[in-house]
């Protein structure tokens, strides 16, 4: 796969000929004679070329010679192109806190106070390399584009967190929509973060319009987009919750949050609220096609079947940290509803399709480590099931 300014669907010319124009001023990529090309209706024809100019493909074809001129030609001739992968979740500042034998079989609270700990020391160093180590992780596994939730701003830290961020992807090329997160409930407010790692409501709300006039870019295929994200409904306030969708839509930015990740967080929203997370979306304005939630796990039927029934719905959800995975059940003719399943064992998975003249090799039992095969608790002084995903 070649993961090169690739991008899931971008309407690219690749039905017309597009015409041979002036010599731009942008670095040209040609991809020549691709073994297969995946185009946005789905076919995958062979022997195409595509042209890329800055960061738009400007045609999928045969590209003529006068068309390449000045262009960066490489051979892919045994490659299969596929769009860019798009990541809708992470925390680039976890890659630095993997691997941490005490916690690698932690439940999710009992996990973040433990890590609380370490990452209430960011410094610029951390997130600047954390985010080249992120990036360099997610360019080349096929991801062009993805976003990053920051929610955690100790107060030791003084830098331009968001700016450090956006150099580290720039540098490496990655386009980034990353997140101004937040966390305002703290330990003392009977939350669960250390009081030195989250910010008060106005401090937040500014910061967050800073960022977003400083760093957002509108256009459509711009390189650098930010939208707002406070970390969870067991970390804001209400009122940090519902100042950031205000925020976000005054600026036409979207808006990210975890919810309903655990059934803890359920309890905790019961309790504090008297709600469960997604009425709390709901009445806090977190909700529309202009929010995106991470997990989405403890949805129950009833809200499942609300949201499926109403235009709009959660936005896209990320698959699944902790062992169930979702499908479609929506009525025929009708909007797709989520429902939540158990997570089949390998031997379901080995079924998928995978085999066969044009598609990729299948994949052999036993090569995800992290998924396929079983997990065991971590020993003291080891470090578990080797790469950990990032949590909440
Ligand atoms: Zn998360």
């Amino acid at each position: 796969m070649i993961p090169a300014a690739v991008e899931a669907a971008r309407p690219a010319p690749w039905a017309g000929a597009a015409e041979p124009g002036p010599e731009p001023a942008v670095n040209r990529i040609l991809l020549r004679d691709c073994y297969r090309v995946l185009l946005p209706d789905g076919s995958t024809p062979s022997g195409l070329d595509v042209l890329i100019e800055g960061n738009r493909i400007v045609l999928v074809g045969k590209v003529p010679a006068e068309r390449a001129r000045a262009a960066r030609i490489i051979d892919a001739s045994n490659h299969v192109v596929l769009p860019g992968l798009v990541n809708t979740h992470h925390h680039f500042y976890q890659t630095l806190t993997r691997n941490i034998p005490a916690v690698q079989d932690a439940k999710l609270f009992d996990w973040l106070v433990y890590l609380y700990e370490i990452w209430k020391g960011l410094d610029e160093d951390a997130i600047y390399w954390s985010s080249r180590l992120a990036a360099a992780e997610l360019l080349k596994t096929g991801c062009t584009l993805s976003t990053d939730h920051h929610y955690l701003y100790p107060t030791s830290f003084s830098g331009d967190l968001p700016g450090l961020q956006f150099d580290a992807a720039a540098e490496l090329g990655l386009r980034f929509a990353p997140t101004r997160g937040s966390m305002s409930r703290s330990k003392k407010d009977g939350g669960l973060p250390p009081d030195t790692t989250v910010q008060d409501e106005d401090r937040i709300l500014a910061d967050s319009e800073a960022a977003i006039r400083k760093y957002h870019d509108a256009a459509p295929d711009a390189m650098r987009k930010l939208a707002l994200a406070p970390c969870s409904p067991f970390s804001v306030s209400e009122k940090a919750m519902r100042e950031a969708a205000e925020l976000g839509r005054r600026y036409g930015v979207r808006l990210h949050t975890h919810l309903a990740e655990t059934s803890d967080e359920d309890d905790f929203c019961v309790k504090i609220y008297g709600r469960r997370p997604l009425k709390l979306m709901e009445d806090t304005g977190f909700l529309g096609k202009d929010v995106w939630y991470a997990h989405g796990i403890f949805f129950n039927d009833q809200e499942l079947e609300d949201r499926g029934r109403r235009p709009g719905g959660p936005g896209p959800l990320r698959p699944e940290p902790d062992g169930v995975r979702r499908r479609p059940v929506g009525p025929r003719g009708g909007p797709p509803i989520l429902r939540l399943q158990p997570r089949r064992g390998p031997r379901h998975r080995q079924r998928d399709p995978g085999g066969g003249e044009g598609r990729p090799p299948r994949r052999r039992r036993g090569e995800d480590p992290g998924r396929s095969q079983p997990r065991r608790p971590a020993a003291p002084g080891e470090s578990g099931t080797g790469l950990r995903r990032h949590r909440t």
